[in-house]
């Protein structure tokens, strides 16, 4: 879209009532999510910008969805019939130093909320690999950063409000609602229009990240408990070749009463000697600085920097979730196929997450927690950054979740 078109556009939707003639997104050029993968199945949306919108669009219009950032590589954000956008909704609401919460409204994304938080003294407990996205479409898929001890970004959420298709607003609270509230919170966008989201936080705090290179498979194998507990945050980057990860990611806290002390080497790995990007072809310039050069949380938990394109731009990402107790298994066995899916892809990478007790969240509780009664059963994580254009047309291509 030129700039012509989308400032025209965007002055339409601005001023455009509820229920205004078609808007084309733009002629000739059709809605797509981040990738480009997907192209939606409908050019008209909505731009909301208050409560009052939110409900008059909800009650008159029978079939929609709420487009949030669109950086889900699948169709759940699709839509044939209309789109609500509530990007201009996107201001703090309200923080409660006393709560330890902040309420922001819907359209707000991280790279709007983290500078705020930390001005004011505070932090999120983890972040994804980039900012770019909304709060609200974050939480209701289960985004995740990594952890072994860190629930994913959707664990953050305390309470949240949201629109049903009957124009009632519906407050649900962790604290008042119980099973109802860890029913609602990753929602997938199915059980209305999330119109404010209050997520827990606490003191701002300082980090440093370090990147180690080629650490050995066997290491991995043997070691991948201790490896991944290394760091508050660690993530293992690997195109599967030459038995060995390329790159480590350890993100620690600066706490003075818990010194990290980096190891010279790191389970037969070595230190970076300049700051890397996960495909190590590509600019580090796109991601968080790194060489242990402290900086604030919201500048080291993500690896990709706010005003920058976050991975490499024209990709696809898969990922499947395996219970922590198979996580060798599972990497040793996506190992052997290193032949196979060398060839499409551009890294994959590897990180942990901490159980969780909402319904439809990625991490939700395994049989095996259950079974072990275990207050925690971090998942293993694997995403896979395929090129596109070499995308072979039925191999890695959705999102897949293996239980
Ligand atoms: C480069 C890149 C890096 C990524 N890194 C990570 C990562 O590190 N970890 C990770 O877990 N994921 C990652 N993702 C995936 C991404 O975080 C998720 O796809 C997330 O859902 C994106 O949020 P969004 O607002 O862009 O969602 P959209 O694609 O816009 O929407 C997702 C879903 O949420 C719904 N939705 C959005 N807003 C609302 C609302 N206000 N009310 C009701 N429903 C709503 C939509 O209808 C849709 O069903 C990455 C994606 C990209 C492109």
């Amino acid at each position: 879209m030129n700039k012509r078109t989308f400032l025209k556009l965007s002055t339409m939707a601005m001023t455009s009532p509820v229920l205004s003639p078609v808007l084309a997104w733009a002629l000739g050029d059709k809605l797509k999510n981040w990738a480009g993968n997907v192209e939606y199945g409908t050019e008209q949306w909505y731009a909301a910008d208050s409560m009052e919108q939110v409900k008059d669009f909800v009650i008159k219009e029978e079939n929609f969805k709420v487009l949030g950032t669109r950086h889900c590589f699948n169709n759940i954000a699709d839509s044939t019939n209309y789109f609500l956008s509530l990007k201009k909704m996107d201001k703090v609401v309200v923080l409660d130093p006393e709560a330890r919460t902040v309420t922001l409204e819907a359209g707000m994304t991280y790279g709007q909320l983290c500078p705020y938080l930390d001005s004011k003294g505070f932090a999120l407990h983890n972040l994804a690999s980039l900012p770019h996205i909304s709060v609200a479409g974050a939480c209701s898929t289960a985004t995740h950063g990594s952890g072994d001890a860190n629930g994913n970004l959707a664990t953050a959420v305390s309470a949240l409000e949201f629109v049903r298709a009957s124009g009632e607003t519906v407050r649900l609270s962790r604290s008042r609602d119980g099973e109802t509230f860890h029913g609602a919170v990753v929602g997938l966008g199915a059980l209305g229009v999330i119109t404010k989201v209050t997520l827990d936080i606490q003191p701002t705090y300082q980090m440093r990240q370090y990147v180690y290179e080629n650490l050995p498979f066997p290491e991995v194998k043997q070691h991948f408990d201790a490896i991944m507990s290394s760091a508050y945050s660690v993530s293992l980057f690997t195109d599967w070749q030459k038995q060995r990860v390329n790159e480590v990611w350890l993100k620690s806290r600066i706490e003075p009463e818990k010194p990290f002390q980096p190891p010279r080497e790191f389970f037969g790995a070595k230190p970076a000697t300049k700051n890397l990007h996960p495909i190590a072809e590509l600019s580090a310039e796109n991601c968080t600085p790194q060489m242990g050069v402290p900086g604030p949380w919201y500048e080291r938990l993500p690896h990709f920097r706010m005003g920058f394109t976050p991975s490499a731009g024209k990709e696809l990402q898969s990922e499947y979730f395996v219970p922590r107790r198979h996580a060798v298994e599972a990497i040793l066995a996506v190992e052997r196929l290193r032949d196979q899916v060398g060839p499409h892809l551009l890294i994959s990478e590897i990180r942990s997450i901490a159980a969780d007790n909402l319904w439809m969240s990625t991490c939700y509780a395994t049989d095996h927690r259950r079974r072990t009664g275990a207050a925690r059963c971090p998942s293993a994580l694997g995403e896979a950054v395929h090129d596109k254009s070499r995308e072979a047309p039925f191999q890695l291509r959705k999102t897949a979740r293996l239980y």
